[in-house]
């Protein structure tokens, strides 16, 4: 399980900054989390402006 970014995301690019692993990448319409990297440490959601990353269930 992981984490992943919602249509909410306004690319602020703050959660890339704060991720201990760097698995938050800019994608076309907004970040973009990889999966296979994240390990649900929650500082995305808790960085976040608009609440955009959530656990991906
Ligand atoms: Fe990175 Fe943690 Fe967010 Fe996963 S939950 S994308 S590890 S900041
Ligand atoms: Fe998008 Fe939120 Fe990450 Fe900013 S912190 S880039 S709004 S997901």
């Amino acid at each position: 399980m992981a984490y992943k970014i919602t249509d909410d995301c306004i690319k602020c690019g703050a959660c890339a900054e704060g991720c201990p692993v760097e698995c938050i990448s800019e994608g076309d319409d907004k970040f973009v989390i990889n999966p296979d990297e994240c390990i649900e440490c929650g500082a995305c959601a808790d960085t976040c402006p608009v609440g955009a990353p959530v656990k991906d269930e």
